[in-house]
């Protein structure tokens, strides 16, 4: 191993560092981190990225994760989508020590808020939101005091027990912290920690009409279940001081905030909004639609959980923001599929090849399922007089160098024989319509005693033994890198062509017997998947990603 690359392995990121410090300045003895996901949506790959990050931590280091759900806003919040955030983190791998959610402290966020007014460090505010945001003053203009802020500690604690009896309507009170209006961080100028709102919650049901804000339940949260190093985007790097204030005035467990940047992927978005009104809007068939980057959507496209893993491992920590290139996450499937998938052989677009002297009724062929897989066995193929091939590999006139079929040239069938080709027949309207070849019975692969060599081999099935499929061939969900940074609606930016629906193809037969749990490659074709939606009357296979990257090649021609 050459030095640079030890040097890589072995350095750490800025979490791991500050955690090595603080374990080996024995400040904590082990650590506790959470994926704290609202449950307002399916999870797509930047969870993925923050998830493989805090179980990362703990699987390297001691301590464990919690996966909480961050339900304090009632009404977007569905068990639908709690459902499908856990099925998305055991399939990527990994284990949850608790199950928590922000609404399992409801009761204690209320006797927190009640703390905080009994220490005069909270106020009930009568003030609509326009009248507060016009008292909040600018980023370079000091707010002003709300008429409501010097009310007694009695008058506050009636007000707020009448909120949560219900005696209010929505958005008539507010309890706000009494910090400071003139506080250089506008999210310290006096921030509300509890509204009102009557709707019932997924959990909770009908219990609460007050609602702690974000602000309030995240950080508690984090200290009620002893959190460590609570990791989040770089966009509350500016909650952090009053993160750190109300745990102070509350004088409760000292959980830590840090910050690192977004990921965000080109060709895509990565914000549940915006995945959420593809769905609503039916641009696509659903969260898991095989074009969309939700973990279950890459799940049906056929992504594993590792490649998935390799990818978040490569892109890493880093603390400013910017676009990863997908072709990383293509390149990490590619790798993985190359070493699992089951060798097959499909033809897209059909040419009949008819083999005049063969006159057997056909004959069993064995070939490897994964020549990258030594124990990954053979299965069968049936040959027989009568075979497709793909219709680009036949030209009747070609170039030099051309090792595919043509008049008078040889190929090899893929674990079969040597073939020429003696006669072209085509239609009325001159399209190829069958190739007469003749075959060469001693060049059976596994046992050629021929002595001829040929340097194309192709990829066939036999006429009578294939099973028709339908392929699902997808692209990039958007033509452009960055949807949300052009003019307009990012809809507008949808790539057409995100999926191509290839009808019939023709398949080998032994993939009447495919597994949604297998992979496969369909031999110069791609990896590909069965769809769940397929039934053995109606195989549908999902191309997970191609055999090259078709886009590299595009941007290098320019
Ligand atoms: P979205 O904008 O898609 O709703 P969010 O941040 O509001 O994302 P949450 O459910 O609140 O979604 O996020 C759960 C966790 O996942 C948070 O810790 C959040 O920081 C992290 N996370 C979400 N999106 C990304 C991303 N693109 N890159 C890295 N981490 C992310
Ligand atoms: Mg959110």
């Amino acid at each position: 191993m050459s030095d640079e690359i030890k040097k890589e392995e072995e350095s750490l990121n800025f979490l791991e560092e500050i955690i090595e410090q603080d374990l080996s300045a024995g400040k904590y003895p082990s650590i506790v981190t959470r994926f704290p996901p609202e449950p307002n949506g399916y999870l797509h790959l930047g969870h993925a990225s923050s998830i493989c990050l805090n179980f990362g931590l703990t699987r390297k280091y001691p301590g464990y994760t919690n996966l909480r759900f961050d339900d304090t806003n009632p009404v977007t919040e569905e068990t639908e989508y709690v459902d499908s955030i856990k099925e998305d983190v055991k399939w990527l791998g990994f284990e949850w020590k608790h199950e928590r959610y922000a609404s399992d402290y409801f009761d204690t966020l209320y006797e927190y808020a009640v703390k905080l007014i009994e220490k005069g460090l909270a106020y009930v505010d009568d003030s609509t939101s326009e009248q507060m945001a016009a008292m909040k003053g600018t980023p370079t203009e000091p707010g002003v005091n709300s008429p409501y802020r010097d009310r007694t500690i009695e008058e506050n604690l009636d007000l707020f027990t009448r909120m949560k009896a219900g005696e209010f309507p929505d958005g008539s009170h507010t309890l706000r912290a009494k910090i400071e209006m003139a506080h250089i961080n506008m999210l310290m100028r006096d921030p509300i920690l509890y509204r009102i709102k009557h709707a019932h919650h997924h959990r909770t049901g009908d219990k609460w009409c007050i609602y702690p804000m974000y602000d309030f339940a995240h950080g508690q949260s984090d200290s009620i279940e002893e959190v460590t190093h609570s990791i989040c985007t770089l966009e509350f790097v500016p909650h952090r001081e009053l993160y750190d204030w109300l745990i102070e005035k509350l004088d409760i467990y000292p959980s830590h905030q840090y910050e690192f940047a977004r990921r965000n992927i080109n060709y895509t978005v990565t914000s549940k909004r915006k995945l959420l009104q593809l769905v609503n809007e039916q641009y696509v068939e659903g969260w898991d639609d095989p074009r969309m980057p939700t973990i279950s959507g890459l799940r049906r496209r056929g992504y594993t959980p590792e490649s998935i893993r390799d990818f978040c491992d490569r892109i890493g920590v880093a603390k400013r923001e910017n676009m990863v290139d997908v072709g990383l996450l293509e390149f990490c499937v590619r790798e993985h599929l190359n070493k699992i998938a089951l060798r097959r052989m499909v033809v897209f677009d059909p040419v009949k090849v008819v083999i005049t002297n063969y006159t057997g009724e056909g004959e069993m062929l064995s070939s490897e399922n994964n020549p990258e897989d030594e124990n990954g066995g053979t299965r069968q193929i049936p040959f027989s007089g009568e075979l497709y091939i793909e219709r680009e590999d036949f030209m009747e006139n070609p170039p030099k160098k051309y090792f595919r079929l043509a008049p008078g040239q040889m190929v090899r069938l893929k674990s079969a024989y040597i073939i020429k080709c003696e006669q072209v027949i085509k239609d009325e309207e001159g399209q190829v319509k069958e190739l007469q070849c003749t075959y060469i019975p001693e060049s059976k692969s596994g046992a050629d005693t021929s002595g001829i060599h040929v340097k194309g081999t192709l990829h066939w099935v036999s006429v009578k033994h294939a099973v028709r499929a339908e392929v699902r061939l997808y692209d990039r969900l958007f033509k452009v890198e960055d949807p949300t940074d052009e003019e307009g609606d990012f809809k507008e930016y949808l790539n057409p062509l995100s999926l191509q629906v290839l009808p019939a193809v023709y398949a080998e037969p032994d993939l009447l017997h495919a597994s949604l749990q297998e992979r496969y490659q369909f031999i110069r074709k791609g990896y590909f998947v069965l769809d769940k939606s397929s039934n053995p009357d109606q195989l549908i296979f999902n191309r997970t990603v191609g055999l090259k990257d078709a886009w590299a090649k595009e941007v290098k021609k320019g």
